[in-house]
């Protein structure tokens, strides 16, 4: 037991307290996640039964890390955990005990585009309008109505709720909620919140499963459990009902899925919940700088409904926090490729030690392609994931109508993939028939005669008997999930249809699906060494749960700088971490700010992301950047000015790693004039405002025209031929021509220089007219 030495007094309390109901609040970085590793571990020695021991953690990789840790200090043991997220843990039981509630074992996990096809499906089939039904607003609405335990029945009957919906115009919604759930168990379909919400109603209405898992279960763990919902309380709170063994590590600080439905107040449940509960608090932070931890402290003081907790390391007090403004977001993109670049240089550190984070998603692209031109790998972590991609989740829809007959949104999206001539209103009619007569679409597809003679039925039967063939290998046959797949991506036509496709997207769709075919490779490879179920269904299930924050590299080179949104980077950490975006109605998101408590959300993501940084920080923000198609100008965050200046400075004069001689007659300026503005000998400006306000140099960015620094577009409904322009990228130039055709209106300019002439869409050019 050598690992106790590393942890401190309360830390080791804590994973020796093993019995009775434990929480530990306490800050970033000190160390929570490391006492729920070390505390099972220490379980494990003592000799409790790891199939009784359930840890729920955020992510699924946060999982298998932790697993690894456990691995290697209790050896084999560790792979006999039950540990995941709260959705693949309760599919897993959902799995072995969903027929209690009339699903098979096989169930499919509909996917948000799924539950919207389907939502969008309805809608239409009941002759509502599709823009006031909006799928988006009717997904959100059942979802948050799940994730209260609020189910159809009681949603249509409840007065409060009605008043809701007439308000906002939506009488149908409880209608379109009792159908949605309705036609998901037909499909023999649950969707992301079902996993929760029906483990719910198993335990509710199925004591005896409940009991069985109570005991199973002797000791439960919840890591980030200032995230868990209403929902997730309930399943941890009734699971522990009987052993009290319940240890769940969290920091309130950190709450920032309440706009998903979390609730602080989970924390305030548990104990009134546990009144004997004990509590331990840990204060010293292990991961930062002091200058980071301090810096950290000063902000989230501002939040005034916070838990009173003390943060402090003894760590070395490090750099101060390094401000880096851009003129533009490309501009950023290309400022922070190279101050990474060089510190990289400078210290000798590896890609992985950097992060970049974002508000949004939509963020990363500029950091993308100046990353990519610096010849530095990356890896973009959420997004559109590799399992997102059209291709890919068209041989999965394969898969799962294979596994799944009733799967009503796997069957629309292949019964006219590759095209077999069969449009959208037969196969409404398909949906609707099986609807009415309660009764899957499969059932209608596999006796198309019964139900329709017309000129598709010999198609669809054709349909039917390749499914079956398929359905064949699978049961009968008893085929892996390789094998399968293989079989399945050949016959069904759709590798011909890509491979014939020559285009670079035709080219790169195929090739994603041989990755795909791979991955199942893989998969059944490693399940053969670990004795563990290989057949396709056990693929789906596992792909289906994997979580944005889950993504793996394609090409197994492991050394990359990680992009990813600030939400999905809570709990990890990085050497240097760079935040970027920091610009009022980004971050702060203008679309989150309703109210103080909303400010008070987003001042907690601000204070996740500068808890991720162990040695060094940088924050950028642009002074103009492109929203819907348009530059608008930025003013910097509120946040930098909450920041205690005494921590923060400007990042001194980034240079590019080669410069390219810029084209003639572009502006040019030299090294000394783009140095950042100089603080005078302290370095340490009285006052973050007064430091943002100093109007710093525009640096040199390649051959790209810099303009002028009072840039602002002009609105070009009154260009005209003749006309002298500014462009962003472009620079001067002249109107040659312009063209309408339809809305359209383009505009052939010619610029000076290298650029020459070029055709710009009005509503998206930059142009400043002279
Ligand atoms: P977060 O709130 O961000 O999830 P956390 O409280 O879970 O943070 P950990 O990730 O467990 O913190 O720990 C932060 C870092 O400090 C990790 O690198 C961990 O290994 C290290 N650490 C924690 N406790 C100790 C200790 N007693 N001695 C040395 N290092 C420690
Ligand atoms: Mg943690």
């Amino acid at each position: 037991m050598d690992y106790l030495k590393g942890l401190n007094e309360p830390q080791r309390e804590a994973v020796q307290h093993i019995d009775g109901p434990l929480m530990i609040i306490a800050g970033a970085g000190s160390g929570k996640t490391r006492v729920l590793t070390y505390r099972t571990a220490y379980l494990i020695e003592k000799g409790v039964d790891p199939f009784q021991i359930l840890l729920l953690t955020f992510t699924n990789k946060a999982a298998g890390e932790m697993r690894q840790r456990i691995e290697n200090a209790v050896g084999n043991d560790g792979k006999n955990l039950w540990m995941g997220t709260f959705h693949s843990v309760f599919a897993k039981i959902l799995r072995f005990d969903g027929k209690h509630l009339g699903y098979t074992s096989d169930f499919s996990i509909y996917d948000t585009d799924d539950s919207k096809s389907l939502i969008r499906a309805i809608v239409k089939e009941r002759g509502l309008d599709d823009k006031v039904y909006k799928a988006n607003v009717i997904y959100n609405r059942i979802s948050g109505a799940k994730n209260r335990l609020i189910g159809p029945d009681e949603y249509l009957n409840n007065s409060v709720i009605a008043a809701d919906d007439t308000a906002a115009k939506l009488p149908e919604m409880g209608k379109l909620y009792k159908l949605y759930t309705l036609r998901c168990f037909q499909a023999n379909a649950m969707d992301f919140d079902d996993l929760l919400y029906n483990t719910n109603i198993l335990f509710r209405d199925h004591p005896a499963v409940l009991d069985k898992y109570q005991r199973k279960f002797k000791y439960i763990m919840v890591d980030e459990f200032q995230d868990t919902n209403i929902s997730q309380y309930l399943i941890v709170k009734k699971l522990s009902e009987l052993s009290k063994n319940l240890c769940v590590v969290g920091d309130d600080a950190q709450s920032i899925y309440a706009f998903r439905g979390a609730s602080i107040d989970n924390i305030l449940n548990l104990e009134k919940d546990y009144p004997n509960m004990a509590t331990i608090k840990l204060e010293q932070n292990y991961r930062s700088t002091k200058n980071i931890v301090e810096a950290a402290n000063s902000i989230i003081a501002k939040n005034k409904n916070q838990l009173k907790k003390k943060v402090f390391t003894e760590n070395e007090v490090g750099s101060l926090i390094e401000l880096i403004k851009a003129s533009s977001d490309n501009e950023e993109g290309r400022l922070i490729a190279t101050h990474l670049f060089e510190s990289k240089m400078a210290h000798g550190l590896r890609n992985t030690d950097f992060a970049i984070l974002y508000r949004t998603n939509a963020q990363s692209r500029a950091f993308e392609e100046s990353l990519r031109k610096l010849n530095i790998k990356y890896r973009i972590i959420g997004g559109l994931s590799f399992y997102q991609r059209r291709e890919v989740k068209d041989l999965l829809a394969y898969f799962r109508f294979v596994v799944n007959q009733k799967d009503e949104e796997a069957f629309k999206r292949i019964i006219n993939l590759p095209k077999r001539g069969i449009g959208d209103t037969t196969i409404a009619k398909i949906a609707v028939t099986a609807s009415e007569n309660q009764i899957s679409v499969w059932e209608v597809v596999s006796n198309i005669k019964q139900f329709q003679a017309g000129r598709f039925a010999d198609t669809i039967e054709g349909f039917a008997d390749l499914i079956k063939s398929f359905k064949i290998m699978v049961e009968v046959n008893k085929k892996d999930a390789y094998e399968v797949a293989a079989h399945i991506a050949k016959a069904s036509g759709l590798l011909r249809e890509l491979h014939e496709d020559k285009t670079v997207e035709g080219l790169s769709r195929y090739e994603n699906v041989q990755e795909l075919l791979n991955s199942i490779k893989q998969f059944v490879d490693d399940n053969e060494v670990e004795e563990e179920d290989k057949s396709l269904s056990s693929f789906l299930q596992t792909v289906s749960l994997l979580t944005t924050a889950d993504s793996d590299d394609p090409d197994g080179d492991n050394d990359r700088v990680t992009l990813m949104t600030i939400h999905g980077a809570k709990g990890l950490e990085f050497n240097h971490v760079y935040v970027v975006g920091m610009e009022e109605d980004l971050f702060p998101s203008q679309m989150m700010l309703q109210s103080r408590a909303d400010l008070e959300e987003e001042r907690r993501l601000f204070y996740v992301a500068i808890t991720r940084a162990e040695k060094k920080l940088m924050m950028s923000y642009a002074e103009s950047r492109y929203q819907y198609g348009r530059l608008k100008p930025c003013e910097p965050s509120r946040f930098l000015d909450e920041i205690d200046p005494q921590y923060l400075q400007f990042a001194k004069n980034i240079r590019r790693p080669e410069e390219k001689p810029a084209p003639q007659g572009f502006v040019r300026m030299t090294n000394r004039e783009q140095k950042a503005p100089d603080f005078g000998t302290s370095n340490k400006p009285t006052s973050t405002a007064s430091l943002i306000a100093k109007p710093a140099a525009r640096p040199v960015v390649g051959n790209t025209y810099i303009p002028s620094q009072d840039f602002v577009p002009s609105d070009t409904k009154n260009l005209v031929e003749g006309d002298r322009v500014e462009h962003l990228k472009f620079g001067f130039g002249k109107v040659k021509k312009i063209d309408i055709n339809g809305t359209d209106r383009k505009a052939v300019i010619q610029f000076e220089g290298t650029i020459g002439e070029k055709t710009l869409l009005l509503s998206f050019a930059k142009l400043r007219i002279l």
